[in-house]
């Protein structure tokens, strides 16, 4: 029940299609390894349930499931009507600034002028300035400008839905980061503990710091660690031109990344989505951190039981490329085949993975993901020994799950056996790659202090370890295994021990 039988994790959204415990549940055994709240469509008071739900289905199934709380962040939208608008090429449709407090619940009285929270979008724009709508659905140019508004040509015919995205490519647009439904909402994420908090449309490392000060300032308010500080990771969601150009500060300041295709396939030319995905996806591989591959990947199965040849390809390619995480979006929250969707899913990753040459990744890791760090050349040293020894599994003693995601990186054939005494880090490294989790809070007590003991501690912490492997049925008897570790124990980033064992 541990790894499904698959490497590579399986993020879902949750939605009207499977916010119930019986689907949550399910899609935990059909491989979701982490559940993605949108708050572009929830709030707080609705959220808190879901989180519930997420909690009580990993606890009943002892399985380590993420909750990752997707932030709406600086998103320019249209609003001031309440139906779809049906718009044909030629029409001409007026979209005026307006700020952005109250502006949801405004009626435009002319049928063809809609409001922005974007401001001044008059100074933004030239006349002939393409302006894209509803995820680019709808192209249109600006043909007129007056003071707070733009008159924009639509070029094809198409309903405009309620509250779609507003687009101008290439133009920085002048919002705070953070408007205040985005401090709330992560004021939540941090209160309820949530392991990650993604970030939409991130432009630089500020971003990432702004978030990391809120985060800090946020104390968890009740539970077993009332007043303490959380250890929520931030993805930056990487989706517009200005993220693509700083994606190394912004991956060097965040904990992950996601390459969110759906607005950056609008933000930026179609054609250079695929060549941002694997630039991303590489640099998060160096970086040790994880990537999660976002949008359209099985969309066709929002309504039909089987997905496009095209998707299957995608969905295998982002594995093929070293993707941490494949995510899904409407197709398990608003998809009528949520569960089934998981399942193909997991059944694409499986057939990359018997194809994958684990060693030849390893022999050609690059220098720099060897070297550096002591923890990195151990983590890699272990790996060639679990080659050598034909290891059946590696198990890596963490505490803050670096150790672990160093394993990671070099995408070993055989299982991650992480052992931590932090349940948050248990749940987090439920994203990463090819980790299979365990909560080891006997670790705390388990191990005598180093002085005089320690290598009298490791035997039988080790053999604890061992003997709670083939418990599980994970290892059995006669495997052999490398465990990797860090002397004296219980302290972040010291990784500098090698053993190998056979499981008695
Ligand atoms: C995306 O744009 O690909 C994405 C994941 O973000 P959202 O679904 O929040 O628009």
């Amino acid at each position: 029940m541990h790894l499904l039988g698959k490497r590579t994790k399986i993020v879902a959204t949750v939605g009207p299609a499977s916010d119930n415990p019986e689907t949550i549940r399910a899609l935990v055994g059909a491989g979701v390894n982490v559940f993605r709240i949108n708050f572009s469509h929830s709030s707080p008071d609705a959220a808190r349930a879901t989180v519930d739900r997420i909690r009580d289905a990993r606890d009943e199934l002892g399985m380590p499931v993420a909750v990752m709380a997707d932030i709406k962040g600086p998103a320019v939208r249209m609003y001031g009507y309440a139906q779809k608008l049906p718009l044909a090429a030629g029409d001409t449709l007026v979209i005026e600034s307006r700020p952005a407090e109250g502006i949801e619940s405004l009626a435009s009285p002319e049928p063809k002028r809609v409001y922005t929270n974007l401001p001044d979008i008059d100074a933004l724009c030239a006349i002939g300035q393409r302006v894209l709508l509803m995820d680019g659905n709808i192209s249109g140019e600006v043909v007129e400008k007056a003071a707070g508004c733009v008159t924009v040509r639509i070029g094809n015919a198409e309903e405009l839905r309620p509250k779609a995205h507003l687009t101008i490519p290439n133009v920085d647009y002048p919002i705070p980061f953070l408007s205040d439904k985005d401090i709330q909402d992560i004021t939540f994420a941090v209160e309820n503990e949530v392991e990650y908090i993604a970030l939409s449309f991130v432009r630089n490392a500020t971003d990432i710091e702004e978030v990391r000060r809120l985060v800090q300032r946020t104390k968890i308010p009740s539970g077993p660690r009332a007043g303490r500080h959380p250890v929520v990771k931030l993805i930056a969601k990487i989706e517009s031109a200005k993220g693509l150009a700083a994606s190394e500060e912004i991956g060097n300041a965040a904990d992950g990344i996601m390459v969110a295709r759906g607005d950056m396939g609008v933000e930026i030319d179609i054609q250079a989505v695929p060549i941002a995905q694997k630039k991303l996806i590489r640099s998060g591989l160096l970086a040790a951190k994880p990537v999660i591959t976002a949008t359209q990947m099985l969309e066709s199965m929002i309504e039909a039981p089987i997905p496009t040849r095209a998707e299957a390809s995608d969905v295998a390619n982002a594995c093929f490329d070293s993707t941490s995480a494949v995510m899904l979006s409407g197709e398990t929250a608003i998809g009528r085949f949520p569960v089934k969707v998981v399942e193909t899913m997991r059944d694409i990753i499986k057939a990359v993975e018997a194809e994958f040459d684990y060693e030849a990744f390893h022999a050609n890791t690059p220098e720099h993901a060897r070297t550096g760090e002591l923890a990195a050349v151990v983590s890699y040293s272990a790996l060639s020994i679990a080659y050598e020894v034909a290891a059946a599994g590696i198990v890596v003693l963490t505490e803050t799950g670096h150790a672990a995601q160093l394993m990671s990186r070099l995408r070993p054939k055989m299982p991650i056996f992480a052992f931590m005494r932090d349940a948050t880090v248990y749940h987090q490294l439920a994203m990463n790659w090819g980790v299979c989790p365990f909560l080891f809070e006997e670790l705390s007590e388990a191990v005598p202090e180093p002085a005089g003991g320690a290598r009298k501690g490791m035997d039988a912490l080790v053999a604890t370890i061992l003997g709670r492997c083939k418990g599980e049925g994970v290892l059995k008897r006669g495997d052999v295994v490398v465990v990797v570790a860090g002397l004296p124990l219980l302290r972040k980033g010291t990784t500098n021990m090698i053993r190998v064992e056979t499981v008695g």
